[in-house]
């Protein structure tokens, strides 16, 4: 048996390399007990490392007064006879090995033989005979094992993670994760980019969230935050000259988080000079191309690219799933001279009646529409009005209200059929979009709409500049200020600010928005117009970003840029469902990280010397 010397570390493959061509070599692999199973007499070991899974097979010596003591001894290429004593020992200390036990092994790659194969292994038909084993590491009974975590609480996998790490579905996302950073840095090496890190103790961006903020021990008093996004950095090294930057580089941005949000998150940022948004889309676009041939999804040829007003007036959303099709049609003037209530009030309100119809839904049982009822009344939804077509007739919900003509209109413009049925829902423009635009994704999946495997881009454009804030009752930035308004639209910034468009591109991918960007404004003029707009004063713009716009003055060129959510992106290629699948150390929904156990108290002294006092608040 092998002591630990650095002959053992010294492997010639990976757990996940050997093929039937390997027969007959002796090798060296080290790794991690998977698992081990005692047949008396033979012992079985799966030996795991990050590309794979081995067997391993330790046989009990034949006694040493037989013929063929010396077991696996004379091939070519092997340890000559070995002394029986020290196979006994061998074989004794593998019955002791236990799950996650790390271990070195050599041995000769034999068949499984006949009915032994595991055709779902890719090392499935061969096995290594051991010769010799040693135990690297011994493993503390695990809590949860990597290949049967899924009734694992998430917070355990969280808090044990490096054992959640050794699952192979972890190692595979992480790895496509670093091959999707390489292919970024090589699309945009080759395109002239340049990668410039920018500081993560700033001043505060805003894109819309809250700030972290870290005290400053060297200026008491005063904070750094953590950036939201590198955006004014990069449009300084535009005025710079830089010309093409990018960075993969982590944000921070201190929110509630939703099932698809982290709090430090990373972006591939990048912003060029002299360009309008056609140029920034093409730049990007062999990015996704590139990522996706290597996760072998479809990328098209073409990405189809829809204003902000057609996503919306289509998908009820501005980052539509175009997987399937299964439109909104808005019904307000075929239905305006209905009876029914619930329309007339919603009209009367300047609101809409916004549908969209389910092919074969008229064999929706009552049970069935109630809960899609229930469903978009999570989104927001009042109430969810249907009704049938059977027999060329509208019948059921609110059929009765529905005189022929309109009848004949609505089938006409939601192209219905007899079998399909018809959802309605009457609210405001943004309630009925929003509630429909989940219903519509909701019946997607149910109605099987679309394969798992489909894929659909596309890039959305022309969003409004701002949006009503109705608690603050102010107008902000849909992206964030420094994007640019149409030029055609600038006469309207005072007067109208609401009809105001962007320069602003969102790419979509089945319904998540995978990277957001702008043509900047870069004459300061236009940025404090938009400040001002936004409720900014001019004192505030200068105290907060009165670097920038100085900057701005010193010869800032046109020049506009994008972010790819990296996290959103990898999740995408792996078919993840959480963010959390594709990110090494996550933070839970609280924003806690089990394993380190942060964010946590700190010493006093740490305090003192920031001159930071805890003064817990009254209960
Ligand atoms: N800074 C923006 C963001 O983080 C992206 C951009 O406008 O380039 O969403």
């Amino acid at each position: 048996m092998a002591t630990l010397n650095d002959e053992v570390l010294k492997r010639t493959h990976t757990c996940g390399q050997l093929r039937a061509e390997d027969v007959g070599k002796h090798v060296r692999l080290c790794g991690w007990v998977r698992s081990y199973r005692d047949h008396g007499g033979v012992i079985f070991i799966d030996l795991r490392d990050r590309t794979g899974i081995t067997q391993i097979v330790f046989d009990l010596p034949t006694p040493a007064h037989l013929p063929e003591a010396g077991g696996c001894g004379g091939q070519a290429g092997m340890p000559q006879h070995k002394d029986n004593a020290e196979e006994v020992a061998m074989y004794d200390l593998a019955r002791t090995l236990r799950a996650e036990w790390v271990i070195s092994i050599s041995g000769l790659v034999r068949p499984r033989g006949q009915g032994r194969e595991n055709p779902k292994l890719p090392t499935g038909r061969i096995e290594v005979l051991g010769d010799t084993l040693t135990v690297l590491n011994e493993s503390k009974p695990v809590p949860f094992s990597p290949d049967e975590y899924t009734d694992v609480s998430e917070d355990a996998r969280l808090r044990y993670r490096y054992i959640d790490l050794r699952r192979p579905e972890m190692a595979r996302a992480l790895m496509m994760r670093h091959r999707i950073c390489k292919a970024m840095r090589d699309v945009l090496d080759a395109a002239g980019f340049i990668e410039v890190e920018t500081p993560f103790l700033t001043k505060s961006t805003p894109e819309g969230a809250r700030d972290f903020l870290v005290p400053s021990r060297l200026q008491q008093g005063t904070f750094y935050a953590l950036p939201q996004s590198p955006q004014l950095f990069k449009q300084i090294l535009m005025v710079s000259g830089l010309e093409k930057y990018y960075q993969i580089v982590r944000c921070f941005r201190d929110e509630d988080l939703r099932a698809d949000r982290q709090p430090e998150f990373t972006q591939l940022d990048m912003e060029m000079s002299f360009v309008t948004e056609a140029d920034v889309i093409a730049a990007i676009t062999p990015v996704f191309r590139d990522i996706c041939k290597l996760a072998q999804k479809p990328f098209p040829d073409e990405v189809p690219v829809l204003t902000y007003d057609q996503a919306v007036s289509l998908y009820g959303i501005d980052r539509p799933d175009m997987r399937f099709e299964l439109f909104l049609r808005d019904a307000s003037q075929i239905v305006a001279a209905s009876e029914f209530q619930v329309f007339a009030d919603a009209l009367a309100a300047r609101g809409v009646v916004k549908g969209v119809c389910v092919p074969g839904g008229a064999k929706f049982t009552r049970k069935e529409i109630d809960a899609y009822t229930a469903y978009a009344g999570d989104f927001g939804a009042k109430g969810l009005a249907w009704c049938k077509l059977e027999a060329g007739q509208m019948v059921g919900g609110v059929a009765k209200f529905v005189t022929a003509q309109m009848q004949a209109r609505l089938r006409d413009a939601f192209g219905a059929k007899d079998g399909d049925l018809l959802f309605f829902i009457a609210d405001t423009p943004a309630g009925a979009n929003k509630a429909l635009a989940a219903l519509r994704c909701k019946l997607g999946r149910d109605l099987k709409l679309y394969d798992e495997n489909d894929f659909a881009w596309c890039w959305v454009t022309r969003f409004p500049l701002v949006e009503w804030n109705e608690e603050e009752k102010r107008w902000d930035a849909m992206h964030h200020p420094f994007t640019s308004p149409r030029p055609e639209d600038l006469d309207k910034l005072e007067t109208d600010p609401g009809s105001v468009k962007a320069r602003a591109y969102d790419i979509v991918c089945n319904g998540l928005e995978l990277g957001g960007g702008s043509i900047r404004m870069h004459r300061p003029d236009i940025q404090r117009r938009v400040f001002k707009m936004l409720g900014i004063s001019d004192e505030q713009a200068q105290s907060r970003f009165g670097f920038f716009l100085e900057a701005l003055e010193y010869g800032a060129p046109p020049h506009g840029g994008i972010a790819l959510g990296l996290d959103r992106i990898v999740m995408v290629m792996v078919g993840g469902q959480s963010l959390r699948d594709v990110i090494a150390f996550p933070k839970t929904q609280k924003g806690i990280c089990p394993l380190t156990g942060a964010p946590s108290v700190v010493d006093d002294k740490q305090l003192r010397e920031l001159d930071i006092r805890i003064i817990t608040p009254p209960k």
